[in-house]
């Protein structure tokens, strides 16, 4: 079987601070947007990290 894996890299950004905290390992068949709770250090809480356009 060949290794055909696309994987792209996706940016989360809190939706509070506009802050690039995370960055994650996108599939090809991941579809519409990421959106992830996660901690956010400028914050200093859990917040919803979205993917964010390069
Ligand atoms: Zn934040």
């Amino acid at each position: 079987m060949a290794k055909k894996k696309k994987q792209t890299m996706a940016k989360m950004q809190c939706e509070s601070c506009k802050e690039v905290n995370y960055f994650t390992h996108k599939t090809k068949n991941v579809e519409g947007k990421l959106s992830l709770k996660k901690h956010c250090s400028t914050c200093r809480k859990h917040t919803t990290h979205k993917e964010a356009k390069k």
